[in-house]
């Protein structure tokens, strides 16, 4: 096999960091270990993967918003805060002694999903990942839309509400995120349960027809549809991709995610319109940097 054919995908999340290594499309080994608190130990990681692994390009997803021109790190998410103002590519570069090429976390998501997944054989899509927040993901006619600065497709900060709760973004009131996200689900249903439930329990009350867990998510994919009717009003895209842990609620919450297209996107052509679920789950992030070191970053426009 031939070493300039394998590739390191590095997905960094708020908790957890999954590696993988990927020959011929496929993940041929993957770790998932815990996310990096301090700048040293993101470092560190990079040493780590270097020395157990061989490798020639290495594609990485960060979660926030990144300076793709000098490849700085604007707004990391929070628990990555230490990487604010970092410029990593070089550094990284630097200790894994190969090319390095950087996106956000949604992005690589994406670009797995279209490669490999939900989205394979299209060439246009958005994808939204559905989890702590919502990342999103704009690709357009085979290439994955950053825009003139690199901060495109940031669909979790759309205003779906006017005044409403506000937002991990600043002094923002009323993103969709805040309603359709783990935190804003799960305070929704403690509101209507009296007590906090974890995911897995409020899926599992989803697939036992509980009626209050159901009009909860109702209210908050229609919340959704919103946001995705103000995308589409935007960009005329047919296929919708919901990846991230949330996209496990998709049977109960795609039809109201269609009342609130339907509603808010007086072009929408529903003939057309198709939303679908991940089908990588875990390994989209690893496939997608993957591609993206591939690429050599081109794969972004
Ligand atoms: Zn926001």
């Amino acid at each position: 096999m031939h070493s300039s054919k394998i590739f390191a995908g590095i997905d960094i999340g708020g908790t957890f960091t999954k590696l993988g290594i990927v020959s011929r499309n496929k993940v041929i080994a993957r770790k998932i270990v815990k996310s990096p608190t301090t700048l040293i130990e993101f470092f560190e990681l990079f040493n780590k993967i270097k020395n157990d692994y061989e490798f020639t390009t290495l594609g990485l997803g960060i979660p926030g918003i990144i300076d793709h021109k000098n490849m700085i790190m604007k707004y990391a998410s929070p628990s990555l805060g230490f990487l604010n103002g970092i410029t990593i590519k070089d550094k990284i570069e630097g200790i894994t002694g190969t090319e390095v090429y950087i996106t956000n976390d949604a992005n690589i998501v994406t670009i797995g999903e279209m490669i490999y997944g939900a989205g394979k054989g299209i060439n246009s899509a958005i994808c939204l990942t559905l989890g702590t927040g919502i990342g999103g993901g704009l690709f357009y006619k085979d290439k994955l839309l950053i825009g003139d600065n690199g901060f495109a497709a940031e669909f979790g900060h759309i205003n779906v509400v006017e005044n409403g709760s506000t937002c991990s973004c600043g002094k923002r009131k009323g993103c969709v995120e805040n309603y359709f996200s783990i935190s804003g689900i799960s305070n929704l249903v403690k509101e209507i349960k009296g007590k906090e439930y974890p995911m897995e329990e409020i899926l599992k009350m989803a697939r036992n027809g509980d009626n209050d867990i159901l009009q909860a998510l109702s209210n908050v994919s229609f919340l959704l549809g919103k946001a995705i009717g103000a995308i589409l009003l935007v960009i005329d895209i047919n296929t919708i991709i919901l990846a991230g842990g949330l996209s496990r609620f998709f049977p109960y919450i795609k039809n109201d995610i269609i009342r609130g297209i339907k509603n808010y996107c007086y072009t929408a052509d529903y003939a057309n319109i198709v939303i679908k679920q991940s089908e990588l789950l875990e390994n989209a992030g690893i496939l997608g940097a993957a591609y993206l070191a591939k690429t050599k970053g081109e794969i972004l426009y």
